[in-house]
């Protein structure tokens, strides 16, 4: 396994490999590595011939007051856990290396990114599709690996990919959670025990949507009321939104009438969080 730190490096190794025809596979993270990222790396490591990991904690998708500076890093265990599933480069560059000061360009995927999320975070997805893009140019991979414990992300940057033609396939992996239903997220180590045990609450509440569902409510109003209600009785919780949405469009639903999915961000404690569940007739 190789560690790259500039532009320059990796684009030599990607150069090699593409030479020798091998197909690359990208993993965009921001690092404190866990299981979920692992299966985006493994599916990777699975489909193509090279895959490269890339850790970048992106200040452009901070909001002002947000975790950027709290963010967990640790390139050390980060590498150790690449090391063992055999990834062939990470890319870790730093801010500096990613951003020249003049820069001036952006990329923004209108409509999508200032509902649900981009709500509460305005200037999120726009920090997120102008980095991929970024990691896109710099590593020109062929197929790029995103979960979908981060749905909303995953639908915009496959909508940018379709818009800008890129020629890259997205892949979308399941949510990895642990054994009692968490969602795994880097931000869990924020959580204490007691906010760990709330923060359960959501994971149940998405299942108990979908159970109201499969009984035949198609309101989607009325599972809405129902997982808010939920959610709001557990301690050390505060909801940012809850909302059932077309699953590629992101357009809001009303009646259960085509697959969609049930999004939502509470805050545990000062942790905010999200998870969701794909809701299929
Ligand atoms: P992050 O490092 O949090 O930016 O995440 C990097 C990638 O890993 C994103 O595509 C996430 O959606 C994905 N990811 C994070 N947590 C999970 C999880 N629990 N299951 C599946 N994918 C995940």
């Amino acid at each position: 396994m190789e560690i790259f730190t500039t532009i320059k490096d990796i684009r030599n190794k990607i150069n090699e490999w593409k030479k020798n025809n091998y197909s690359i596979g990208l993993v965009p993270t921001m690092g404190y590595l866990h299981n979920g990222h692992g299966s985006l790396i493994s599916q990777s490591i699975k489909d193509n011939d090279k895959t490269i990991v890339s850790i970048f904690v992106n200040p452009t998708q901070f909001g002002v007051g947000e975790d950027l500076e709290k963010y967990p890093r640790d390139i050390e265990r980060d590498k150790l856990f690449l090391d063992k599933l055999k990834v062939d480069a990470i890319f870790n560059p730093s801010v500096e290396e990613m951003y020249s000061k003049n820069s001036l360009t952006t990329v923004y995927v209108d409509n999508m990114s200032s509902i649900l999320c981009g709500k509460t975070r305005p200037t999120h997805f726009q920090g997120v599709t102008t980095v991929v893009t970024k990691l896109f140019n710099i590593t020109n991979p062929d197929k790029a690996y995103f979960g979908s414990k981060d749905f909303q992300q995953l639908q915009i940057i496959k909508r940018m990919v379709k818009d800008l033609n890129f020629n890259i396939e997205i892949v979308g992996m399941p949510i990895v959670r642990e054994i009692d239903g968490l969602a795994l997220s880097s931000r869990n180590v924020y959580l204490n025990d007691e906010e760990r045990k709330s923060a359960l609450l959501l994971n149940r509440a998405l299942n108990n949507a979908k159970e109201l569902f499969n009984n035949g409510q198609i309101n989607a109003n009325e599972i809405i009321k129902e997982t808010e209600r939920i959610i709001s009785n557990e301690k050390n919780t505060k909801i940012d939104y809850i909302n059932v949405v077309d699953i590629d469009t992101l357009d809001k639903v009303d009646i259960i009438n085509r697959p969609v999915v049930m999004l939502l961000a509470v805050y545990v404690g000062n942790t905010r969080l999200i998870d969701n569940t794909v809701i299929n007739l």
